[in-house]
């Protein structure tokens, strides 16, 4: 699922190619469902207006447009986003082309069909995602919220991870990789992580999601860039998708795969402990 690194770099190439005062000639919905319910209707709105802003809201991407409107994109699994000119070939899946006035389209489409694009007003757009999303985990997590935050819950701290009501944009990905890097185990009660392992954590997972903008997102599987190139973090993954290989601390010591709250979980079972059994491991080091 593409995660916050992915949707900035969407967001960062959009920017990159010019989209932004471009006007939109036309909309095709190829696919009814992904256009998700609005009183106004969608191509009546949208035609004939103007992109005036792209911007990212934890896992959202957002295009703003000139009639105070915005265009809100939720990718779940399989979203792709793709700037092609007009007559590029046809991308596969694609269910929603939004024209621009200067022969680009920008395609849309979601190979298993959960992804949604959705109108929203300014208001709406506040209401129902912004003031849903906890602080962003790349550029408004302070050690001070989240510590409070890991305080006040016995959840296993990876399932808090993924909370977007508590921080926004980190998915399964980003947060065994954060984990790993933190040396903290994925099923460690969140109000046991001590202060100090609170800074480690956040660290980590600004480290993890800095270097993955970096490389522009992890391709692993469905993501693209829009121009339809991959990402390239998933070259430098420490333990997600690595069952059963070495940690890359411990070379003898093999990934472990389970589950915590109903998600694919990786980790060492050496380096990543759970606090009970922490006090042990530092005396046997
Ligand atoms: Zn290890």
């Amino acid at each position: 699922m593409p995660e916050l690194p992915e949707i900035e770099t969407i967001k960062n190439q959009l920017l990159s190619a010019a989209v932004i005062g471009r006007s939109i000639t036309q909309i095709e919905v190829l696919y009814p469902q992904v256009v998700a319910y609005t009183e106004e209707g969608f191509e009546d709105v949208v035609v004939g207006t103007s992109v005036d802003d792209v911007h990212r809201k934890g896992k959202y991407l957002v295009l703003g447009l000139d009639n105070k409107r915005n265009i809100v994109i939720h990718f779940r699994m399989n979203g792709r986003l793709l700037l092609r000119e007009r007559t590029f070939a046809f991308d596969p899946y694609t269910q929603i082309v939004i024209s621009l006035d200067d022969g680009r389209e920008l395609r849309f489409g979601d190979s298993r069909k959960f992804a949604t694009v959705e109108l929203m007003c300014d208001a709406d757009l506040k209401a129902k995602i912004v003031n849903k999303l906890g602080p962003d985990a790349a550029s408004e997590l302070d050690l001070e919220y989240f510590y409070q935050v890991l305080q006040s819950t016995t959840r296993p701290i990876k399932s808090l991870l993924l909370d977007q009501q508590k921080i926004a944009g980190i998915g399964n990905i980003y947060a065994n990789e954060a984990l790993w890097w933190a040396k903290i185990h994925p099923e460690t009660s969140s109000a046991d992580v001590e202060k100090r392992e609170a800074k480690e954590l956040l660290g980590a997972i600004h480290r993890v999601l800095a270097e993955s903008i970096q490389l522009g997102g992890s391709s692993k599987r469905w993501f693209r860039h829009i121009d339809g190139g991959l990402g390239r973090y998933q070259e430098i993954f420490k333990v997600y998708n690595k069952a059963g290989l070495p940690c890359p601390r411990h070379q003898d010591v093999l990934i472990r795969y389970s589950k915590v709250g109903g998600r694919g979980t990786y980790h060492c079972e050496i380096c990543q402990q759970i606090a009970k059994n922490r006090q042990t491991s530092l005396i046997d080091q």
